[in-house]
């Protein structure tokens, strides 16, 4: 299992709080393990000891190469425990044990990329106007790094922030989902031993409302760094307004996959699949708003549910799973309620609706596969994040009035779209109002592409080049001889 304890300055302490929390398995509500919980305290620590190792202990300093050794070293390790970080975060979360070893592949080489990138940027000689001068322009690390990840992709939503900052020269306090901390606590042990000086890394446990707000309030903090709901990214942005720190923000989505009536239809049906029921739909960019075109709706539905009628619910742990549970007792009642609202609503429920009958899955917090089909744009389950197991489908006629529906949503962060028209692929990919657009595809995501949203799913983007520089200053060197 993991220590269980904060990791601050280098060791691994209980803190002050004398508070433990269970960590609980979703498939059974069974407790896992006990884990320290932390209060402001312990993030004032961590951030002190974050804030000596920038300013006084040389980590901006060190050469790039060398925090790059350290970042490839903790991916070997990473490979080394893929299979117990694997079993650990489907413990945590209730996902599938493949679905986990595809996330610690993807951890790894996300470690990788950015340890390639630290060396890179020897920054620009740009052209002075004025005679006899030079102008340079270099990037230099932003400092202290508040970082808040959220329960549904534990460390892979931790790694996209971990390693572009280190590697960028930052120091940084990370603060996993008190939900899911194991995965996170375990990293963290694999960077002691690859070496990271003390403070480089800090990490604390505990909730949100005292730990993350700290960090989001301190003057010592420089950038904060958050994956979760909207409600709580607003919360973190006006909190961090009193020093001006930067902002990163990686909320939330609805993201519509538009069936154009010239795709290929069983390939569309296939991702439409993929799209939402990946970690039972608890994915920020799960395509659960399925819009199909006139011409091939019914039969597109009636594919749909014989498909989704055969999806295997179940413990992750189990090789025929494909879709384990949700992630905790509260999170089933807010699917639940969304149910009864699209119902009252009017959406026609085809499929689901309801937790599975199989006793042996009654202790855990699980959701059937649901279907709704005859929805329109204003209704609340087509308009808000549900994070379930949940499709609804619309019926459009025109590509125009496709495109104004998908964009009519406050969030923006990915979408995709089904053709064989290259026109309209052109056409409607520039259409589209969205971090991510696929074309005959959906849900994929490489460390070399950034990643983020338009309107309120958020600020900034992680992941690719950009993903580097959002942890860096940039500065205009300029010198007259
Ligand atoms: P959440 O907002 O409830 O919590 C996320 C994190 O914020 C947790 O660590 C929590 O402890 C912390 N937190 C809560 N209140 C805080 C406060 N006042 N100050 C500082 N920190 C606080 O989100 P969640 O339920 O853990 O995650 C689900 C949400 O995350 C969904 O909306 C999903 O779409 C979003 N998400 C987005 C992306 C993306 O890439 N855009 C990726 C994964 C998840």
């Amino acid at each position: 299992m993991t220590k269980g304890q904060h990791y601050i300055d280098g060791q691994w302490v209980n803190g002050s709080t004398g508070k433990k929390r269970e960590v609980l398995n979703p498939f059974d509500a069974s407790v896992i393990t006990t884990v320290v919980e932390g209060g402001r305290e312990e993030a004032k620590s961590a951030i002190a000891a974050a804030r000596r190792a920038f300013d006084h202990d040389g980590w901006p300093q060190t050469p790039a190469s060398e925090r790059a050794r350290l970042l490839f070293r903790l991916a070997d390790l990473i490979e080394r425990d893929r299979e117990e970080l694997a079993e650990l975060e489907s413990l945590d979360t209730g996902k599938t044990v493949e679905e986990s070893r595809w996330d610690m592949d993807d951890i790894a080489g996300i470690f990788r990329y950015f340890a390639g990138l630290a060396d890179k940027d020897g920054g620009e000689v740009i052209a002075s106007p004025n005679p006899n001068t030079t102008s340079n322009v270099v990037r230099e690390p932003v400092g202290v790094c508040g970082q808040i990840s959220p329960w549904n992709y534990p460390l892979l939503q931790a790694s996209w922030k971990m390693a572009p900052a280190l590697a960028a020269g930052c120091t940084i306090v990370m603060k996993p989902s008190e939900i899911t901390p194991l995965t996170t606590l375990k990293v963290t042990e694999l960077a002691d031993e690859a070496g990271f000086p003390a403070g480089v890394i800090n990490t604390v446990l505990g909730p949100g409302v005292e730990v993350g707000a700290e960090m989001a309030e301190s003057h010592d903090v420089d950038l904060i760094s958050f994956t979760g709901g909207i409600a709580t990214g607003k919360t973190i942005m006006r909190a961090a307004t009193g020093n001006v720190k930067k902002v990163a923000l990686e909320l939330g989505g609805k993201n519509p996959n538009i069936i154009f009536d010239d795709a290929d239809f069983d390939l569309a049906v296939d991702y439409a699949l993929n799209g939402v029921f990946f970690h039972a739909g608890q994915i920020c960019s799960a395509g659960a708003r399925v819009m199909v075109q006139d011409g091939i709706y019914d039969k597109f539905v009636e594919a749909l549910r014989q498909r989704m009628e055969k999806i295997v619910v179940g413990s992750g742990f189990d090789e025929a799973t494909q879709m384990g549970p949700l992630i905790s007792a509260e999170h089933l009642s807010k699917v639940e309620e969304y149910i009864d609202i699209a119902r009252k609503e009017g959406a026609n429920l085809i499929l689901g609706g309801k937790r599975p009958d199989d006793p042996k899955l009654a202790d855990g917090y699980f959701y059937l596969p649901t279907l709704f089909t005859d929805c329109e744009n204003d209704m609340r389950i087509v308009q808000e994040e549900v994070f379930g197991p949940v499709i609804t489908v619309e019926r459009f006629t025109t590509e125009e009035e496709a495109v104004k529906r998908a964009n009519d949503t406050i969030y923006g962060l990915s979408a995709g779209f089904w053709t064989s028209d290259a026109d309209r692929m052109e056409r409607v990919s520039k259409a589209l109002r969205f971090g991510t657009v696929w074309i005959n595809d959906f849900n994929v995501y490489f460390v070399q592409a950034p990643w983020g949203g338009y309107k309120q799913s958020g600020l900034g983007r992680e992941l690719g080049k950009i993903g580097l520089e959002e942890y860096t200053e940039v500065k205009h060197i300029y010198r007259n001889h």
